[in-house]
């Protein structure tokens, strides 16, 4: 087989075969193989027209279609069959050779294939791929890791493919090894919590407001055209205005409210306290998600939302304006703990990762593409040491002006009973990093007491225990 193809797409379910079409469809050759040969047959015989596919059955026949170096990009399920699937066509390639894994692979096991990969010459690039079906047949938001020298060959022509807004790719080199997955991974988690405090704001409307779905469906409506505008936020009113077919119903009130995930959320959160980040407002999303599926704790629990006896009838701020602040500032503070953590897996890492870049590459293709990005971009543009969004004058200034709104908000659920985690969560976490003083100095002495830790002084220099007596 003469090698014609500049790319080799391996694995034609849903996300490959679109990658597949959206570099033919953008003049590249792109072969592609799957291992059951039906995948590889449909693609061609129902898209074949849309640009130059260049049909493979073995990998053999795959590798061979490749010009060199030979770029294949993988995009077979995620874990072991990642492995097995690398280590076949592997040992088909040369050295200089590059194999792009686009699923949603674990940053860990990207470094660990990465280094393997290397001491054989081959790149390996572990490319986060946001934006579902859709995104990876019209432009996704790309985050690829690995060798600066795959991306000077691989970066065209996944800038190419990828989301653009503004004129600008969605896709940058994010950093070597694992970096594009971890990246990719900090972007689920966010949008986790996005979809959990957008949850949080639809649940205090109803349940505190009054108001009905598709009442709520205005609002959001209106708020996608101010500083909230996103992607999930239009969407979100899209559902809620959504009626049922079968039953006449709000679609809302028909489905059932136990969430489910695919994991990426849970592996920030894990990764998280690995790194000491304090992801707050990410894991109380992903925990209320777990918490949601779990029936039988909830059916244990059930009888006591009769008692409303210690739900205090209490009235705060909850106007359609107190929630939106709410769920800005709360939103400010998720994203905020995201590029936290991302900037903490550089460190430990080794990857010199452009913040501002992750917020541009951010703002198209992907699930958490937002008008409030570009915002983050050029924050991060305007002072490149940037620790925190809240150390910028505009985002403190807009917390400021936020917060009796935000206080009054999660006071108001508190109070009634609705259950606002994320909220509440943002909220504490930006109490935190405020207070002149934490309680953590106590956690000290009980550490100090129990265990002879230490402690450290505020005081003076140095490491401390002290001689308790045991309570009598
Ligand atoms: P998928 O359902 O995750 O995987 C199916 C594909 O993997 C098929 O092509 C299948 O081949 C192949 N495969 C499975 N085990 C294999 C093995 N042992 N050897 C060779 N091939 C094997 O497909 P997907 O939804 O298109 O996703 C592909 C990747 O992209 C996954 O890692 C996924 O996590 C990631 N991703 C998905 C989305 C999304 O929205 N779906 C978004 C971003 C990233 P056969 O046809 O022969 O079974």
């Amino acid at each position: 087989m003469e090698a014609s193809a500049q790319i080799g797409v391996t694995g034609l379910a849903v996300m490959g075969r679109n990658l597949a079409r959206n570099l033919a469809r953008n003049g590249y050759t792109v072969a592609v193989h799957n291992r059951t040969p039906a995948r590889t047959k449909a693609l061609v015989e129902e898209f074949g027209h849309e640009g130059a596919f260049v049909p493979a059955g073995t990998p053999q026949e795959f590798v061979a279609a490749l010009e060199r170096p030979r770029r294949l990009l993988v995009m077979v399920k995620a874990g072991a069959a990642t492995d097995e699937v690398i280590e076949e066509f592997a040992a088909l390639l040369e050295p200089g050779d590059m194999i792009v894994d686009g699923g949603n692979a674990h940053f860990a096991d990207t470094r660990r294939r990465e280094r393997a990969l290397r001491e054989r010459g081959i790149h390996f690039v572990g490319s986060g791929v946001s934006g579902g079906e859709e995104g990876a047949l019209n432009g996704p938001s790309i985050m690829p890791g690995g060798s600066a020298e795959s991306y000077r060959v691989l970066g065209p022509m996944l800038e190419r493919i990828s989301a653009h807004v503004d004129g600008e790719p969605c896709c940058t080199h994010i950093g070597t090894d694992g970096a594009g997955h971890f990246v990719k991974m900090v972007h689920n988690g966010i949008e986790y919590a996005d979809m959990q405090l957008i949850s949080e704001a639809y649940h205090l409307l109803r349940e505190v407001g009054g108001h009905s779905p598709a009442e709520i469906a205005g609002i959001f409506r209106g708020w996608n055209g101010g500083r909230l505008e996103s992607y999930l936020i239009g969407i979100t009113a899209e559902v809620l205005a959504h009626t049922d077919a079968a039953t006449g119903e709000p679609f809302v009130d028909i489905v059932r409210d136990a969430a489910e995930q695919k994991g990426t959320g849970r592996w920030t959160v894990q990764s998280a306290l690995d790194l000491g980040s304090p992801v707050t407002a990410i894991a109380q999303a992903a925990f209320a998600r777990v918490a949601s599926a779990r029936t039988e704790l909830r059916d244990a629990y059930r009888p006591l939302a009769a008692r409303r006896a210690d739900v205090v009838p209490h009235e705060l701020g909850h106007s359609v304006l107190d929630i939106e602040k709410a769920l800005y500032a709360s939103k400010v503070i998720a994203y905020d703990q995201g590029w936290t953590m991302i900037r903490d897996a550089a460190a430990e890492y080794g990857w010199d990762i452009d913040l501002g870049a992750v917020a541009r590459i951010w703002r198209g293709g992907c699930i958490i593409r937002a008008a409030f990005l570009d915002r983050i971009r050029a924050a991060h543009a305007a002072e490149p040491g940037l620790v925190g969004l809240l150390a910028e004058e505009r985002f403190a200034a807009e917390i400021a002006d936020a917060l009796p709104s935000w206080r009054s908000v999660v006071a108001t659920a508190t109070l009634r009973g609705v259950p606002v985690p994320a909220f509440s969560a943002a909220l504490a976490h930006y109490d935190t990093l405020r207070s002149e003083r934490l309680p953590a100095a106590l956690i000290q002495g009980q550490r100090d007491f129990f265990g002879a830790h230490t402690y450290r002084r505020t005081d003076r220099d140095g490491s401390y225990h002290t001689r308790w007596a045991e309570p009598g």
